[in-house]
């Protein structure tokens, strides 16, 4: 630990970074992109740890797994594919060890001396979930249909998007529990900051004492939800592209969310306000760690999230708590 933290009430966070934390404005994943946007959000985590607020980090990983993805498919004749599972498993690694370069060297800077870790992470799924009958979501590049038959005569399933082409979609199961969370907690009891879940976490289902890994992919928001309160976080920020969840986005007057109590977010919700894939899961995480017992959940641009941590709330970002403004 160093300097008391100057958010007061605020001592540990999970911080989760959304795809724009780890690429360029345009969508792009070089490893340079993603070394550079990578960078600049770990400089924005480190000024939270320098104020001595516990970190615990998720990221996506979605830019990530459609390159692998990419690569598997245009080697298939000279290389066998690796699942779904083994894409997250590569991703975890490279952008845990990303991380951990950036925040070491940011750290330093700020003369703040913590060990960073990047544990591969399993999320355990139910079998029987419904959304394996009914796989959704989309995944990797658009390929034309003569491509995407190939993939379906590998056991793929693959759904035509019109003039774009066909892409493959996998089944999007609800995270029941992060089975390196408890791990993940000791190492945040003894000062470590830890990147974890990344990608929502491997999926893995129980068949009797074994874990299997299954090829499907989890929300990273609503895995955050579920990792949060098991390590010890008092404040979820789910860190993204936009400073705030707003009310009627993308029409003719949206307006911004600041400081919200459960009973309105329910509310907003109800009313579709949070579009499903996007901003849905991470208005439904926010909502699900304060109900669970949270101090507060943030919705914000990456390059805010400290800011937003150590102003008035609601003053950055659209902050939930359980006693917040109800309309
Ligand atoms: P991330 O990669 O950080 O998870 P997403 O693209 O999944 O980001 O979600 C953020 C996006 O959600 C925003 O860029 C915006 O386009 C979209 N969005 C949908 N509904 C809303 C809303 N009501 N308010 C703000 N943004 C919204
Ligand atoms: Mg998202």
């Amino acid at each position: 630990m160093t300097a008391a933290a100057p958010t007061p009430g605020v001592s540990r966070v999970l911080v989760a970074l959304g795809g724009n934390a780890m690429s360029a404005p345009d969508g792009s994943a070089t490893e340079d992109d993603q070394t550079a946007a990578l960078g600049q959000a770990a400089a924005h985590i480190a000024d939270l740890v320098a104020e001595g607020v516990d970190v615990v980090i998720t990221h996506g990983n979605g830019p990530q797994v459609g390159n692998l993805l990419a690569t598997n498919e245009y080697a298939l004749a000279i290389a066998p594919p690796a699942s779904l599972a083994w894409c997250d498993a590569q991703t975890q690694a490279t952008i845990g060890l990303t991380l951990m370069n950036a925040l070491d060297g940011e750290l330093a800077a700020r003369g703040c001396r913590r060990p960073v870790v990047s544990l591969i992470t399993r999320t355990l799924v139910d079998a029987e979930d419904p959304a394996f009958g009914d796989p959704v979501k989309p995944i990797g590049r658009y390929r034309p249909v003569a491509e995407a038959r190939r993939f379906v005569g590998l056991g793929q399933t693959w759904k035509d998007y019109g003039a774009r082409g066909w892409r493959r979609v996998v089944a999007s199961p609800r995270p029941l529990e992060v089975l390196e969370a408890p791990t993940a907690r000791s190492l945040a009891d003894s000062g470590v900051v830890v990147v974890c879940a990344g990608g929502g976490g491997i999926p893995v289902v129980r068949r009797g004492a074994r874990l299997e890994n299954v090829e499907a992919v989890i929300d990273k928001d609503l895995a955050s939800a579920v990792l949060a309160p098991v390590v010890g976080a008092d404040t979820l920020i789910l860190a993204t592209d936009v400073e705030a969840a707003m009310i009627g986005y993308g029409g003719p007057d949206p307006e911004r969310i600041g400081h919200v109590g459960l009973r309105r977010i329910r509310e907003l919700e109800a009313q579709g306000h949070f579009a499903a894939g996007s901003m849905g899961p991470k208005v439904g995480a926010a909502r699900s760690f304060v109900e669970n017992g949270g101090r507060a959940a943030i919705i914000t641009r990456v390059d805010l999230l400290a800011e937003a941590a150590r102003r008035a709330v609601g003053e950055v970002g659209t902050v939930i708590t359980a006693a917040g403004p109800a309309a």
